[in-house]
Order: structure tokens, then sequence, then C-alpha cells
């Protein structure tokens, strides 16, 4: 199936990715190789999440070109420190088993001395090349602005779903032609309850989580990384670039973030 290629600077970012938070031990292994032999080729991960090794094993599993995954990788806050910081990627890489990542991410703000000398070795890492692009996550739009002034911030991963409004940090992304990529899209599954999403669903023939995908996805310099954990939720979710909600529909959804 055709996906939807993001182009950022001189990056091509397939705009659906699999989060992979909880996917651990064989299981994990299993769904992430699943996800990659459909066709996904954008994955996110996170030191945090203690399953790097997992998502190193099933790249190496899969067969696929490294070279035509996208690789995400975040660095959690207790790293940030000179001493701390460059190994905590060097051993990232190690448990990925890959020489770089496409996009090495700050897990979470801390306070602003402590986000400055994070955020310069974050560019350290792209002199390093252990990482082709760098950004953060979960900043607010001043701490982005600041961040910026230290490297040049390739993504920003927040919470984004029909609950959330972003519009304003998104506005301004797209300004800097940054890449925004939308973390917890299913509002881990809550949303698809919603009585407009299931109305949506029936008119497009498609499911609740098919609706919210592509109401996300249809919003430019937007990546959506829903976390499936079984090979029937891999394949629903990458099926979402075959229509289009119409203008009256994403505004009708955009409401549920007024409730
Ligand atoms: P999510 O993707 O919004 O929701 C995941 C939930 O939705 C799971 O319960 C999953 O069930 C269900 N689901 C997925 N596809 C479905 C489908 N087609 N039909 C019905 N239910 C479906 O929430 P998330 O896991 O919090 O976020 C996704 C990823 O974002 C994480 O894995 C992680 O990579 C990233 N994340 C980043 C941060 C950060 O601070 N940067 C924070 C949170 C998350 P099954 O497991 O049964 O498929």
């Amino acid at each position: 199936m055709d996906q939807k290629i993001l182009s950022i600077g001189n990056a091509e970012v397939p705009a659906l990715g699999l989060g992979t938070y909880r996917l651990t031990g064989r299981e994990g292994e299993k769904t992430i190789e699943q996800a990659l032999a459909l066709g996904y080729r954008h994955i996110d991960t996170a030191e945090m999440y203690g399953n790097e090794d997992v998502v190193g094993n099933a790249i190496i599993n899969c067969g696929i070109n490294r070279a035509d995954i996208f690789i995400t990788t975040k660095v959690w806050p207790s790293n940030f420190s000179k001493k701390k910081f460059i190994p905590s990627v060097e051993s990232s890489l190690k448990r990925l088993r890959v020489d770089n990542v496409d996009l090495l991410l700050l897990h979470w703000p801390a306070d602003d001395d402590t986000n400055r000398l994070a955020t310069e070795l974050l560019s350290e890492c792209l002199h390093l090349q252990y990482a082709k692009h760098v950004g953060v996550s979960n900043f607010s739009l001043s701490q982005l602005q600041k961040a910026q002034a230290q490297a040049p911030i390739f993504c920003n991963q927040v919470e984004y779903s029909p609950y959330n409004n972003n519009n304003i940090l998104l506005q301004y992304m797209r300004g800097q032609n940054m890449l925004l990529t939308a973390y917890s899209p299913l509002a881990r599954g809550t949303v698809l309850h919603e009585a407009i999403i299931k109305k949506l669903a029936g008119k497009y023939q498609k499911t609740a989580s098919q609706i919210v995908l592509r109401w996300l996805l249809q919003q430019d310099n937007v990546a959506a990384i829903p976390k499936a954990g079984s090979e029937k939720h891999s394949l629903e979710n990458l099926q979402v670039f075959d229509f289009e909600l119409s203008e009256e529909d994403m505004l009708a959804v955009f409401q549920l973030a007024k409730k």
C-alpha cells in the first residue's frame, strides 16, 4: 500500500509509524516484525521503554534494509548530563544494533539550564553521526524555541489526538517546517468510542481507529505513531491511505478538543 511520506528538510519520514511502548520480550519482537512485514517503515522507541534490544532484533530478523527504516529513540532526563548523555546514546545504539538513528529526541523537558546542556549534547550527537536528525518531546512552544538556539531541532513529539488542541504549537512548527509526531494518537483507545468517530466510521466504511489516524495524517507536518499489540490492529492502522475526510468532517473531529 502506498504510504504518505513527509519531506522535512532533506529527510523523508513515513507519516505513519509504530509506537512500541510496552512491546517487550519475544511477543513484542514478533509484533514489531509483523508490522515491518506489513509495510511499516517508521519505528518509535526510547531508552525508557526498555525494548531497544527487542526493536533491534525485529529489524535484523525482518530482513529489510536498515536504510529503509526510520528509527527514533529518546534520551531520558536522568541522562541529561555531560557525563551520562553520550554514553547513554551509545548504549541505545548498541541495543538497537545500528550505527545511528534517524531521529534522537530528548524524551521530556527538564529545567531551562539542563535543557540547554542536553540540547548542546544533541548537537554533539549529530557531529558524532550517532543521529541523522535531533529533536525534543513534550516541549512547550517556549521550550522548543529555546532549544532551537542550541541545535537544529527537526521534531517535537507531543501527545496529539482529537482530544488535544495543539493548534498554536503546530502552526509554529509548520512555519519552521518541523515534524510534529503525534503520540498516543488514539488517546490510548478512548477516543474510538466517541459518537462522531463512530458516525464517520459508518459514513466512510472504515474503522474508528482509521478515522482518527486519517484525521491526523491529513494535517500537514504531522506523523502519528499508534501502538498496536496485534497484527490485526497494525494492519488496520496502516490502511488509511486510500480515502480522504472531507473538510467538514475534519472540522467535526477538531470539535472534540473543545469537550
Ligand atoms: P495509542 O497509540 O493512542 O493507543 C494504543 C491503544 O490503542 C492500545 O490499547 C491498542 O490496543 C489500541 N489500538 C491500537 N490500534 C487499534 C485498532 N486498530 N483498533 C482498536 N484499538 C487499537 O497510545 P500509546 O501507546 O500511549 O501511544 C503510542 C506510542 O506513542 C507509544 O507506544 C510510544 O511509542 C509513544 N509515546 C511517546 C510518549 C512520549 O513521551 N514521547 C508518551 C506516550 C507514548 P492493542 O495493544 O490491543 O493493539
